[in-house]
């Protein structure tokens, strides 16, 4: 499993999105907690470290993270 850079961790693919859910789990213009059809989103791509959140009032915010094994 890739490892990915968190500030000063080393955090796993499974790790890294659990404490990004936790921080981005509400929309930081409106929030909005809500994630699906309709209200928003949050993905994270274990392979490449990307990861996106969007909201439906249009708020949204990409990271990418470093890989390091
Ligand atoms: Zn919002």
């Amino acid at each position: 499993m890739s490892k990915f850079k968190y500030g000063k961790l080393k955090l796993t693919s499974t790790f890294l999105f659990i404490k990004l859910g936790k921080k981005y789990n509400n929309c930081e213009s409106c929030g909005s907690e809500k994630t699906g059809e309709d209200e928003g989103s949050m993905h994270f791509d274990g392979v490449t470290g990307h990861f996106k959140r969007t909201c439906k009032c249009g708020w949204e915010i990409e990271l990418v993270f470093e890989k390091v094994e």
